[in-house]
């Protein structure tokens, strides 16, 4: 059995790990022993950290009702078939190898305690709580008459989204979701691609709006993140303090790569919208839907964007952020996304996008960290047992973690099983295991 660490590009060799309760207590080439272990035989495969994805929605997955309207649809759903939703849609990453995601809101920390505690499976789950938005941002999810009379929309009151507009909004918008058990916060700082009404170069927070965001964070030791396209809306979040920069894809002026790099901040690009694909996609590339136009712009920034991103040599982590899709829309997207993260940065680096350095974004929420034991997305001594077992070498190919050649051009997924991961742990306890 050969490791790969999440870090290190050469695997460590007919290696051994030894875990104890939920960390690991040694790596080592030379054999371990310990009384009344439990052997477990990779034979042959790779052992390496469980996977991370970085961007997801569990709470936002509103399929299976015969609804397809997306948001508006979710209006019209009782809190417990959200709830429901989004433990299904929650149930799609052990099975695939993922041991951690990162909520970009929508989500309480309900789906949260309960995995932590027992009661439900599914992977370690960090949330930022409800979306923080400008009336009339990303978040606005208000459809009349609520949109005219001022009300709060349906899902604002359970919680997915939050309007706030001036400083002193923000900041207890931002410290609503920190007593909600939000380990960090974040805001809509410019326009969205899936919404109709606030366009791409849409400027949403002000100034004073960011920095209450990241004061509150900050007060609480841990970071912000915004939603931003735009090279405006990126650079108005990092002068404003902001480490986590959702999608990014507009970037385009080397300044404003170059401030990202100077920040040490983050970026965690939608890849799929860089990806020749796209536009064949039956929502993205119908040119009926204000989706349509939205996408092309941003699919023709991808070559310009990737050259940039490997030139400034930016802090990023894997990502692969749907919302309202069925789980085998999802995978498709999702095992493609690898693929082309492969493609535009090496495998080698997609592997430490998926695993240590995402790990060192979950580790920036510092005192809110939910989970301080131990380090995320790596093999090493006193880190969480997080390990799964490849058949294969994921350096030499991406597939073997599941990704796939093409977006629509292969057959997704039939389960939420990527059958070349016949091992997954997840804080020492294991969560599948098909290996004879
Ligand atoms: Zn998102």
């Amino acid at each position: 059995m050969n490791i790969f660490d999440g870090v290190k590009e050469a695997l460590i060799e007919n290696a051994n790990v030894l875990v104890e309760g939920n960390l690991i207590r040694a790596v080592s080439a030379a054999p371990l022993a310990a009384a009344n272990a439990v052997m477990i035989d990779g034979g042959g495969r790779t052992l390496m950290p469980g996977l991370i994805d970085m961007h997801v929605h569990l709470n936002m997955q509103f399929v299976g009702s015969g609804n397809d309207r997306a948001i508006q649809g979710a209006q019209l759903m009782t809190w417990e078939e959200l709830g429901g939703l989004a433990y299904a849609s929650a149930q799609e990453y052990l099975p695939a190898g993922v041991t951690t995601v990162r909520d970009l809101c929508g989500t309480s920390s309900g789906l949260q305690k309960h995995i932590d505690i027992g009661t439900l499976t599914g992977p370690r789950i960090y949330l930022s709580g409800a979306c923080v938005s400008a009336s009339s941002g990303h978040g606005d999810w208000r459809w009349n008459p609520t949109v005219l009379s001022g009300e709060k929309s349906y899902l604002e009151g359970l919680g997915l989204t939050t309007l706030a507009d001036g400083g002193d909004a923000v900041l207890k918008a931002s410290r609503n979701n920190l007593a909600g058990g939000a380990d960090f916060v974040k805001m809509m700082s410019g326009g969205g691609v899936t919404s109709e009404r606030d366009p791409l170069d849409s400027i949403q927070g002000t100034p004073e709006e960011l920095a209450a965001m990241v004061k509150a964070t900050g007060d609480f030791g841990t970071y912000s993140a915004v939603h931003a396209y735009t090279d405006i809306s990126v650079q108005n979040a990092i002068r404003a303090g902001v480490v986590s920069i959702e999608h990014g894809n507009l970037m385009s002026e080397p300044e404003t790569f170059k401030m990202v790099a100077e920040a040490d901040a983050w970026v965690v690009p939608a890849m799929a919208a860089f990806a020749p694909d796209i536009l064949e996609h039956p929502y993205y590339g119908n040119p009926t839907l204000p989706a349509y136009a939205k996408t092309a712009r941003v699919n023709k920034n991808g070559e310009a964007w990737i050259k940039l991103a490997n030139e400034y040599r930016i802090n990023m982590a894997f990502g692969s952020d749907s919302l309202a899709v069925t789980p085998p829309a999802w995978r498709q997207t999702r095992d493609f996304q690898i693929t082309q993260w492969g493609r535009s940065f090496g495998n080698l680096r997609t592997l430490q996008a998926m695993t240590s350095d995402a790990g060192k974004l979950l580790a920036l929420s510092g005192i809110m960290n939910p989970y301080p034991e131990g380090k995320i997305g790596v093999i090493e001594e006193g880190a969480y047992a997080d390990i799964i077992l490849v058949d294969g070498d994921p350096l030499e190919d991406l597939s073997v973690i599941g990704a796939s050649e093409s977006m629509f051009g292969s057959a997704p997924r039939p389960t939420s099983s990527v059958d070349t991961i016949p091992f997954v742990m997840k804080n020492g306890e294991i969560h599948k295991n098909t290996l004879n």
